[in-house]
């Protein structure tokens, strides 16, 4: 069995995903430029992002892979 997501970012429905290492809050909407924020910071805000938090992990792993210079294999392909 696949183990649930924690309560971070990284899992949040809120949060929009720019580099492996982060990316923005969009808890408020309409923002000039939104919060930046860690893959595994937290707040009471948190909502689930159900299956986009693995899409999200998975292209993670790949952009990690790539500045490695190692192919890697997805469900949807080969990425590099
Ligand atoms: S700061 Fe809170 S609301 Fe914003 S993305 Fe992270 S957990 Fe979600």
């Amino acid at each position: 069995m696949i183990p649930l997501p924690k309560k971070i970012c990284l899992s949040c429905r809120n949060f929009s995903l720019q580099n492996s290492d982060g990316g923005v809050c969009k808890v408020v909407k309409g923002l000039a430029s939104y919060p930046l924020k860690a893959t595994g910071d937290t707040c009471d805000q948190w909502k689930d992002c159900g299956q986009q938090y693995f899409i999200r992990t998975g292209w993670i792993k790949a952009q990690l892979a790539e500045e490695k210079g190692i192919k890697v294999i997805t469900g949807t392909g080969i990425i590099n």
